[in-house]
């Protein structure tokens, strides 16, 4: 039976260059289409994919990511800014791949634009006071 799922993959910067998206066509049979693809300020890679295939090999095409060390994450995961706790220090803005928040000129207050998180977890990490919460 034939799935689609959409996934986030998260790989270090030494898998960039390799041809991991190639090798899931080539030898599992999968389809893609790239969401969204990003090279984060620490050289990690993101690739938000819709993957589709047969289940068997669907599974082993995971695998295979695991195997070679990328993070696969399902991109129903959420996350949210607890805006009692936002103190608009501006960290998140340069270390979002994609542009998810963005500073009032005028007020230099930090908007988050959910509709663009693709749930990387990068600002979580960064966020001082973890005002960036993530949601099962
Ligand atoms: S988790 Fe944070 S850094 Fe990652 S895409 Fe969403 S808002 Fe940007
Ligand atoms: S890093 Fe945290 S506290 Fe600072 S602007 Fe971003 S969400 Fe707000």
């Amino acid at each position: 039976m034939a799935i689609s799922k959409k996934i986030v993959l998260k790989f270090p910067g030494s898998l960039v260059e390799r041809p991991i998206v190639y090798r899931l066509i080539k030898d599992y049979d999968l389809e893609f289409s790239i969401l969204k693809a990003s090279i984060a300020p620490n050289e990690e890679g993101l690739l938000v994919l819709e993957l589709k295939g047969e289940r068997q090999n669907y599974k082993k095409g995971i695998e295979y990511l695991k195997s070679i060390g990328v993070e696969i994450q399902p991109l129903s995961q959420d996350v949210t800014r607890n805006e009692s706790r936002c103190t608009d220090c501006g960290a998140c803005v340069i270390s979002c791949p994609t542009d998810a928040f963005e500073v009032d000129p005028k007020t230099r207050e930090v908007k988050f634009i959910s509709e663009k998180c693709i749930a990387c977890e990068l600002c979580i990490k960064i966020c001082p006071p973890r005002a960036m919460e993530l949601h099962f």
